[in-house]
């Protein structure tokens, strides 16, 4: 179950993920940094390595995934994101 006209309405060249996409700081979609962010309802739409790669509840976790749910997997904290992030030298 795809719907297909909120797709291709929205693509565009996707450039690499940026090093907060794969910390899981930023969505993988739209790039929103959830450090910034007020009050974000990220979700685990895939993984790199041991880290989790998170985009919106939505349109964004639909798009990386076919469901809006995302992967059925709670994201770690923002705390938590935020130091592997710095962990990793970035
Ligand atoms: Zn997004």
């Amino acid at each position: 179950m795809y719907s297909q006209d909120s797709i291709s309405g929205r693509r565009r060249d996707r450039p690499e993920p940026t090093a907060e996409m794969l910390s899981g700081l930023a969505c993988l979609i739209c790039g929103t940094d959830y450090r910034n962010a007020p009050d974000p309802e990220a979700v685990v739409v895939s993984h790199r390595d041991d880290g989790q790669l998170l985009a919106c509840h939505g349109t964004c976790a639909r798009m990386a995934t076919g469901s809006v749910d995302g992967l059925d997997e709670t994201p770690l904290p923002l705390d938590e994101r935020i130091r592997r992030h710095r962990a990793d030298g970035f």
